[in-house]
Order: structure tokens, then sequence, then C-alpha cells
């Protein structure tokens, strides 16, 4: 298999300045045709640096992409390091000199002399033809590898890839295809899940399956390489369902789909409406099922009741039950519920109170605290559990885990 490296080049992206955008598009992009990148490598406007890249790049790797460093002035330094990593004279070339010196003909600026330092590329080498800016791109060979340096302007990066580095490598790495999957799970922790698929996870593994924690939500990506895209996407089928049959309810979803959007689904297909009571979640949990299109088909409506007389006046919670177990209890969150599935005459409700922090723990009640309770047309399941978090974390994790029961 084929794989890239990216160098970036640019002191502006070691400083924190820029965020080097170009090597995760071009990873994107790459990916895409089914190449797959190796390693990524910053380094500052230096000769030696991009030297050094190249050198390691070359070990690394079949293709290498630099970004960065065509510019006119003296701190654009690819030209260079290209030269000397190759070994051949950098050569000024006449055509490009007549291009460039049409480009600042036609935008009506005169051409100072530093812009024929871009008219110079290592010779062998061959040009790659920039139509949106004035550095050339360069394409170079050597050991059988495949060098290209392209411009740090990231439109005009992404115009010359598509152009004319992308049919290129798609032509050279014909025989090989990718297929991604991503499984997205709930419930249960990174550790937890990998413990579980085992050496599903072996690096050494086709298809790779890649795991990544965000948001409580636990993705599982499919990578499966092969001679044909056929022949990857039925790997990467064949692993999905391998994981499916071990984590069983735990994958919610697949791609970039939000539990949100899974719980919108069934509960548009089932026909059935919803309404939502929330204390500690201040109405994040209605904001995240509103955020998807279409919930107006089942959501009905929601309530903040924030404060304990406005849960009894609101939602009918008993005044005795809040006095008796605290606004923090399995037993308020089940009235919320119940109260806000009566008073909305929908099919489910979901009920949640807890303690965002970070003030408010006590011992018997921590700070994290939260207590939700589902009801499914009468039929109510109440969970307690502790988010030891921040604030923000504790109201998101109680509306993901209220929005996970309901899907259950
Ligand atoms: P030119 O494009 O003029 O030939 P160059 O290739 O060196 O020169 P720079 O002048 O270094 O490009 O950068 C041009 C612009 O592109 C700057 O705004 C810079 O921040 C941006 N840029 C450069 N490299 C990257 C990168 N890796 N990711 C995102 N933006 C970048
Ligand atoms: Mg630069």
């Amino acid at each position: 298999v084929k794989q890239a490296c990216i160098v970036s080049v640019g002191n502006e992206l070691l400083s924190g300045h820029t965020v080097d955008t170009n090597a995760a598009y071009i990873a994107r992009q790459l990916r895409s045709i089914g190449i797959p990148t190796i390693s990524s490598h910053m380094v500052a406007d230096l000769q030696s640096t991009i030297v050094q890249a190249l050198r390691l790049a070359a070990e690394e790797a079949d293709i290498v992409i630099v970004t960065g460093g065509l510019g006119p002035t003296d701190d654009d330094l690819t030209r260079e390091g290209f030269s000397e990593f190759l070994g051949v004279e950098l050569e000024l070339r006449e055509d490009l000199l007549v291009r460039l010196g049409e480009y600042f003909q036609r935008r009506g600026v005169p051409m100072v002399r530093k812009n024929a330092l871009q008219a110079r590329i290592p010779k062998g080498a061959q040009v790659v033809p920039n139509e949106w800016g004035t550095a050339p791109g360069i394409l170079a060979e050597k050991d059988g590898k495949v060098f290209f340096a392209l411009p740090g302007v990231p439109r005009e990066m992404e115009r010359m890839l598509a152009a004319s580095v992308l049919p290129r490598l798609r032509a050279m790495a014909s025989s090989q295809a990718m297929a991604v999957r991503k499984l997205k799970c709930f419930g249960a922790g990174e550790s937890a899940i990998a413990e579980m698929i085992g050496d599903a996870m072996d690096r050494d593994r086709n298809p790779l399956v890649n795991c990544t924690a965000h948001m409580g939500v636990i993705t599982l990506e499919i990578v499966a390489t092969s001679q044909t895209v056929a022949e990857a996407e039925r790997l990467a089928q064949g692993q999905e369902a391998a994981l499916r049959e071990i984590l069983g309810l735990l994958v919610y979803g697949v791609g970039e789909e939000t539990l949100a959007e899974v719980v919108g689904r069934q509960l548009q297909r089932l026909g059935k409406t919803l309404a939502v009571a929330e204390s500690c979640t201040g109405g994040l949990l209605a904001k995240l099922i509103t955020d998807i299109p279409g919930a107006s088909g089942y959501f009905t409506r929601g309530w903040v009741t924030y404060s304990n007389q406005a849960k009894v006046e609101e939602l009918g919670v008993p005044r005795e039950l809040i006095e008796r177990y605290g606004a923090v209890s399995e037993s308020v969150a089940e009235a919320m519920a119940r109260g806000a599935r009566r008073k909305a005459r929908a099919d489910f409700a979901i009920g949640i109170t807890g303690i965002a922090g970070p003030d408010g723990g006590t011992d018997e009640k921590p700070v994290g605290l939260v207590c939700i309770c589902v009801d499914v047309e009468g039929q109510v399941e109440v969970v307690r559990e502790v988010f030891p978090w921040e604030r923000s974390f504790v109201r998101l994790r109680a509306a993901q885990t209220a929005l996970e029961m309901l899907r259950r």
C-alpha cells in the first residue's frame, strides 16, 4: 500500500499563529482516493529543517506532499530545500518567468525582481501549474518516490491538489482502495469498549479499528484497504458486523449520527410524541432534541423547572416528595417525568434533576449527582448516576444519558 507523508512549512505554524489546516485537508483528500497518511511534519522556514523533513519523509512514505515556503521572500525556502534534497541546482525556467510576467500584467501590478525567484525549480523536476497565484508547484521523483511542493495559501493549495496532484496519485494508487465506516457507541467508556472488542484493535490488522472518545461518545472507525473498492467495502462491512455482534446495544448509530438524531428517528417511526421536564440541564435536552430538523414531528414541549416551586406548580410534583427526598432524587425525577407526560398529553416523557455544581454537593448527594426518569406510556425507568466532572460536562452527560435511556 502506498502511503503519504505531509510536510507543512512555516514559522507561523510553529508559533501557533496559524493552525495547520493544510495537512488535515490533504490527509482527508488522500484518504478519499485510498491513500493513507502515515506521518505529518511541521517545520520552520529553514532550509536545513526542510531538507531533514524531506529525508525523513522519504524513509517513511512513498508520496510526500509539502506545503508552504514557495513565496518570493527570503523566508520561503522550499525550492532551495528540494534542490538540496534532490542534489540538483535550481534552474530559471523561462516559461515560468513569462507566465509570472503575464500574471502581474493581468493584475496591473508591477513585477518586482524577487518574484523571478519563483520561476526557479530544481533541474529535472516538473512544474505543478498554479493558475490561482504566483508560486508554481514542484513535482520531483527520487528513488521511485514522488515529492510535491505546493503553496501554503490554502485556496491555491486546494485547487492545485485537485487539478494536478490527486489525478496523478489516483493513477499511481489505482490498485488500492479504502473503505471507512464509523460506529458510534454510548454507555460504556473507551477502555471498556476496547476490552470487549479485544484483538480487533491490533495495529497490524486489516481492517484497522481506531477508537476515539468525545463528549461521552465513543467512535470506532473501521478502515479497510484492498485492491478494489468493492473488496474494501466487503471487509469493512464484515468488521462492522463483528463489532456490532460484540457491542450489541452499545452501538447507537453510524457515521456522524448523534443520539438525538437516532432517538428522533425512532420516535418518528413509532409515531410517538415526547415531552421533557428539566432542572439541572436547563433546557439542554430540549435543545439537543430540537437541533434535529423535523423534531416538530415528535417533540411537543419542554419545561425548565429550576425551582422547587416551579416543579410543584408546572408539573404537579407533590411538595411532600421534595421535602422528604429532596429536589434531586429519583422520586422527584419520576414525578417530573410523569407530570410532563400528563400535562403535555405526550406518549413519552423525560424528567431530569441533578446537581451540576461546582457548589451544592453534600456527602450523600455529591456534585454531579443526576436522577433521570424516562416515562414510556406510564412505564417508568429511573436511574441515579454521578458524573464527577465540571458543570458543563455534567449537564451534557445528563442530557445524553436521558436520550440513551429513551433509545433503549
Ligand atoms: P506562497 O503561497 O505565496 O507561495 P508560501 O507557500 O510560503 O508562499 P506563506 O506565505 O508561507 O505561503 O503562507 C501564505 C498563507 O497561507 C498564510 O496566510 C499562511 O498562514 C497560510 N498557510 C501556510 N501554510 C499553511 C498551513 N499549513 N495551513 C493553513 N494555512 C497555511
Ligand atoms: Mg511560508
